[in-house]
């Protein structure tokens, strides 16, 4: 590891005032030390936030339907969040089905959205190619082992697949992000948070520099039936290979509002907004979900080892969508 200069923040507006462009925020660190460690990341200074005590960045508060979940609060922490359980399933279990119980201890909320992908190719700096880490290089994905990587979202220049799951959860909930920056509060939706890749795979989102997200709020949280459904090599500790993040609200058979997250599959955490399209005010049955799941992956781009996310993408959105209306697929 490189040397690095180290300050623990005072307060968040202290934590701003003093980031630059080569400095890194450590929340929990769970992906930052790892990229340090591996020589992918090289930040100058890390301003630690972990400490922070701010309540707005802390707290999980209710207002009605809306819930504003603070930046620091930990992955377990909203886990293990039994109002948030009984109201919006779903943002429970893309955490529970997450990572490890030592790192939902440790890793913050702020820091989750803001994980890296898993290209082996970015994480390994013995292979020159790769867009993301060393820009106009190549991809080494392209036309090495791929199996992994995204069939939605792509572009020439990176495949690579956004690797979270509470994630999916927020796009699906139209979630709203605060953030403090040098000019001072503002938020923005979640949907705009991420970057496609285009031709600049490595600019992940569009933060500026020094921005500190201080809290998510979910404007509806009223989705008792929602769930995540997660399909992954092995049953535990391992990262999708397709996920589908799915609300419903139901009026006998019919579908009265949908919402559709899709993770495993795409470049940043993708809104299945056709899928929904499809759903809306029809009668949920095999047949429709099946549409669904066809309008979902119509723009699919796939390489020799990564097709198979086409077949399995649908077939685990079916399964969300049935399971969570309480029917048999
Ligand atoms: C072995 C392993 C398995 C994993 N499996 C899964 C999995 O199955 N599913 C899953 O979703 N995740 C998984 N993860 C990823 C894990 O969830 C993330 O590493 C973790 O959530 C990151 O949070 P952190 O607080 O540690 O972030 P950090 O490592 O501290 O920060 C990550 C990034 O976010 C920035 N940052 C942090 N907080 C803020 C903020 N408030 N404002 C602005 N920038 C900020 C940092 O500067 C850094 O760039 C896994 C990780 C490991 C190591
Ligand atoms: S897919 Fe993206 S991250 Fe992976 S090697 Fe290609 S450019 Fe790098």
């Amino acid at each position: 590891m490189r040397p690095f200069q180290y300050e623990r923040a005072a307060s968040p507006a202290r934590a701003v005032s003093s980031a630059d462009a080569g400095s890194k925020y450590h929340a929990g660190g769970t992906t930052l030390i790892d990229l340090m460690k591996l020589d992918v990341w090289r930040p100058e200074r890390l301003i630690d936030i972990s400490a922070l005590k701010e309540p707005r960045m802390t707290r999980i508060e209710r207002n009605g339907k809306a819930l504003r979940i603070g930046s620091m609060v930990t992955m377990a922490a909203l886990a293990g969040d039994e109002g948030v359980r009984r109201s919006c399933p779903v943002l429970t279990d893309s955490l529970w089905l997450a990572a490890s119980a030592q790192l939902r201890n440790m890793a913050r909320l702020g820091g989750n959205v803001l994980q890296m992908t898993r290209c082996s190719y970015y994480r390994d700096t013995s292979y020159d190619q790769c867009n993301k880490r060393a820009p106009g290089s190549g991809c080494a994905a392209l036309d090495g082992s791929n199996r992994h990587h995204a069939i939605l979202g792509t572009s020439d220049a990176c495949i690579a697949t956004y690797p979270g799951d509470w994630a999916q959860a927020l796009i699906a909930l139209d979630a709203v992000v605060e953030i403090l920056g040098k000019d001072g509060p503002k938020s923005v939706p979640f949907a705009t948070l991420h970057r496609q890749p285009g031709n600049r795979p490595d600019v992940e989102t569009t933060l500026a520099a020094g921005d500190l997200i201080t809290a998510f709020v979910i404007p509806d949280a009223d989705w008792a039936r929602s769930k995540y459904l997660k399909i992954r090599d092995r049953e535990s500790y391992a990262f999708a290979l397709t996920s589908a993040a799915v609300a419903l609200r139901m009026d006998g058979d019919a579908v009265s509002d949908v919402r559709i997250g899709l993770g495993g599959v795409a470049t940043v955490p993708w809104r299945a907004t056709a899928a929904e399209a499809v759903l809306k005010n029809a009668a949920l049955s095999e047949d429709t979900a099946q549409q669904a799941a066809e309008a979902a992956f119509a723009g699919a781009n796939t390489l020799e080892h990564n097709a198979y996310k086409v077949e399995l993408g649908k077939r685990t959105l079916v399964r969300a969508l049935m399971d969570t209306a309480g029917m048999e697929a």
